[in-house]
């Protein structure tokens, strides 16, 4: 058997392929890039691009420590001679807020909004719609600590889905306070988590011991059980003045837009710098326990990178998810359209003609031609196959007079048209 791709990965195939599927069509993931392109930067947020790979220690300290992704999901990159310091990138955010201290872009207007689009890399168990290669979108607003800015990058999140059709979707939302409000909510957990610490899963012994609210998170059945057997109290009920004022106001707006949504305690982004509000967008096709995209305020991640304080709020979708949502809503995408004209020679002395024609008419309009010399008959069945919308043979006599026979591929109509004017027929058809 030939070669494989690694496990974990898809290649992004042309429409007509015959092993496509909504999740690999490349034009489909063109078309969600495209969407979330025109949504955000109507908003004001520019595009950004970043290495592929980055020192560990910016994932370590971005991602975070404790987390299943530097513990265990990172793809460290080695070359000859080579420390191993380097890791492929398993989100944006970090790299995004490295790049904006890096440039000095805290120089530009704030709130700056920030976007980009692209692979991301963990190794993960894979299953439907969890790949070790996958693709983001990402959204980022660096210097403003407003909920209206929170609330605005909630919004973007459900315009997206709803200018790409999605019907449904739900947003859940919470908020995991600011520091102290942390601070006494993780000193609760390890209380009433202590005396049952060996029931726990050995990942989340461990998560006792380092920062306890990520055992809410945990994807043990043992430990889910545990958490609903003692009633643990949620985060929401531990937050301090502020934050509840920031919570209740991204609330209010999002009421005001008619941005539906469900508030969700279970909702934890147990890292340090992670303050305040945290969400998540679910869709049934995608499955109860993987979100379509999430988000939350990171006021803490630029110090921790080093830098000054910048308080920061992201969000990502996964464009697969995106893809597996529209595929189970039964959503059509216009498949890749097809030339507006193809051009073929009818003897070989045309074929240069027919090639020379075909690159002029590209000035302003998709032009294919035959690279052999076909019979009329071959030459339309050839341009239906390509979904052309016109099609033309050129034989000696076209040649001589310098004309086209253009043939209309949907009425049948044909018409004769100078080679000077192609171009103009072209911009008109
Ligand atoms: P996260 O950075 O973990 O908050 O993930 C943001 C979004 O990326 C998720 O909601 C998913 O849509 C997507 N995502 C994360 N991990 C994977 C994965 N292994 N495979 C596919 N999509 C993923």
């Amino acid at each position: 058997m030939a070669l494989q791709r690694p496990k974990g990965t898809q290649d992004h195939l042309p429409d007509g392929s015959p092993k496509l599927t909504r999740d690999v069509q490349a034009s489909a993931f063109t078309h969600v890039q495209d969407t979330a392109r025109r949504v955000l930067e109507r908003a004001g947020a520019q595009f950004i691009d970043t290495p592929l790979f980055e020192e560990a220690e910016l994932v370590r300290r971005g991602v975070g420590g404790s987390t299943d992704i530097v513990r265990k999901e990172m793809f460290t990159v080695y070359y000859f001679g080579d420390h191993g310091g380097y890791v492929l990138r398993p989100e944006g955010t970090a790299s995004i807020v490295r790049a904006y201290l890096q440039n000095g872009l805290k120089q530009l207007p704030a709130p700056l909004k920030l976007w980009t689009h692209g692979p991301m890399f963990r190794a993960e168990n894979v299953q439907k719609g969890r790949l070790r290669q996958f693709h983001q979108v990402d959204y980022e607003v660096l210097g403003s600590t407003d909920p209206l800015v929170d609330a605005e990058a909630i919004w973007l999140m459900w315009e997206v889905v709803r200018e790409l059709g999605l019907t449904g979707v739900r947003v859940k939302l919470g908020s995991i306070g600011d520091p102290t409000d942390r601070e006494a909510y993780n000193a609760y957990l390890r209380d009433l988590f202590k005396p049952h610490e060996g029931r726990l899963s050995g990942d989340s012994q461990d998560r006792l011991i380092r920062n306890p609210m990520r055992i809410l998170d945990s994807k043990s059945e043992g430990d889910q059980a545990l958490i609903r057997e003692l009633g643990v109290r949620p985060m929401l009920d531990f937050l301090g003045e502020e934050a509840r004022a920031h919570f209740e106001m991204v609330q209010g707006y999002l009421r005001d837009w008619g941005v539906p949504f469900d508030i969700d305690p279970s909702i934890v982004r147990g890292l340090d710098y992670y303050r305040r509000t945290a969400w998540e967008l679910h869709h049934e096709g995608v499955g109860a326990k993987s979100a379509l995209g999430g988000g939350g305020r990171y006021d803490g991640l630029a110090a921790q990178l080093g830098g000054p304080e910048v308080p920061g709020i992201g969000w990502a979708f996964g464009i697969e998810r995106l893809l597996l949502a529209l595929e189970a809503e039964g959503m059509a995408f216009p498949g890749a359209e097809g030339p507006l004209l193809f051009l073929a020679a009818m003897d070989e002395e045309n074929v240069g003609l027919a090639a020379r024609v075909a690159l002029q008419g590209r000035r302003v309009a998709r032009v294919e031609f035959a690279y052999r010399a076909l019979k009329p008959g071959n030459a339309f069945r050839e341009a239906d196959r390509r979904h052309a919308r016109y099609a033309a043979v050129i034989g000696s006599d076209e040649a001589a007079r310098g004309v086209l026979n253009i043939k209309n591929l949907n009425s049948g109509e044909g018409r004769e048209v100078p080679l000077a004017e192609l171009n103009a027929f072209l911009e008109q058809a």
